[in-house]
């Protein structure tokens, strides 16, 4: 562990795609049981910052550390790290051949090797948590969107990671279905869940949101305690940012 108790920090982390300078110099720490929203406009670099969180992408400097393990040292063993890491994205990209207790078994059985009658009993106790017990034989396509992006986030959690980040969850779902996904996001909060949260549902990241991390063209322009944020932001993006809100 470094100076502070960050279980995730980002130290000077410079991303590039080609010319493009995607993330700049981004300095940032979410401690544990800590819920950091990230929003910002379109392109500012938002769900890049998540994808180099398990690398997705590489980072060209500057370090992410998970836990005082640093992601970016090529010598870690980056498989073992990403199972600490649960990410659930816009898309659900469920495998569809696959009921939704088989979804969420797969990857313990798979990777982890928990033997199947465990991963399934694991898996029907995620569907509860998620709101879905009794839906474990379903495939994708005879669930709802947010039926589906419940599975995803059970999927997620089935690898026990410690933290978890989430892109723009909601983004995809017809109106009436956000609320049941970010209720089941709300309950992991409150369950200690360290959780970095890519959002542009502001009734979310205000009530929920530990802290609201503003990102402006691939710089965090603003890390403000949410309640501070929606009542004064400290910066004049952060003032604009919310002014077009209103
Ligand atoms: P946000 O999630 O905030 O909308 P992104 O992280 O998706 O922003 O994108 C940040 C910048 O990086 C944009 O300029 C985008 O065009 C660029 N970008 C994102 N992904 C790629 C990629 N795979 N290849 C090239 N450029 C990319
Ligand atoms: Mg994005």
């Amino acid at each position: 562990m470094q100076d502070t108790d960050a279980l995730l920090e980002f130290e000077g982390v410079d991303k590039y795609f080609g010319q493009n300078h995607v993330l700049k110099d981004v300095d940032l720490s979410v401690e544990e049981r800590e819920v950091v929203v990230v929003i910002g406009p379109s392109g500012s670099g938002k769900s890049t910052l998540l994808r180099c969180t398990n690398r997705l992408e590489e980072v060209q400097d500057g370090e992410i550390r998970l836990d005082g393990v640093s992601l970016t040292d090529p010598e870690t063993d980056i498989n073992a790290l990403r199972q600490r890491i649960g990410m659930v994205f816009q898309s659900f990209n469920l495998f569809p051949h696959k009921t939704a207790l088989e979804n969420i078994s797969l990857a313990p059985e798979k990777v982890k090797g928990t033997p199947e009658s465990d991963a399934k009993g694991d898996a029907d106790d995620l569907l509860e948590r998620v709101g879905l017990d009794g839906q474990g034989s379903s495939y994708p396509n005879q669930l709802s969107g947010g039926q589906q992006q419940r599975v995803a986030i059970a999927r997620a959690l089935a690898m026990n990671p410690q933290v978890m980040l989430f892109d723009e969850v909601t983004s995809a779902l017809d109106p009436e279905l956000v609320g049941e996904v970010l209720d089941v996001m709300r309950n992991l909060a409150e369950e200690g869940m360290t959780m970095l949260v890519v959002t542009h549902e502001m009734g979310f990241a205000r009530e929920v949101g530990d802290r609201i991390v503003l990102m402006a063209d691939g710089k965090v322009v603003e890390k403000t305690p949410a309640e501070q944020f929606f009542e004064e932001p400290t910066t004049e993006r952060g003032r604009r940012f919310l002014s077009r809100l209103l």
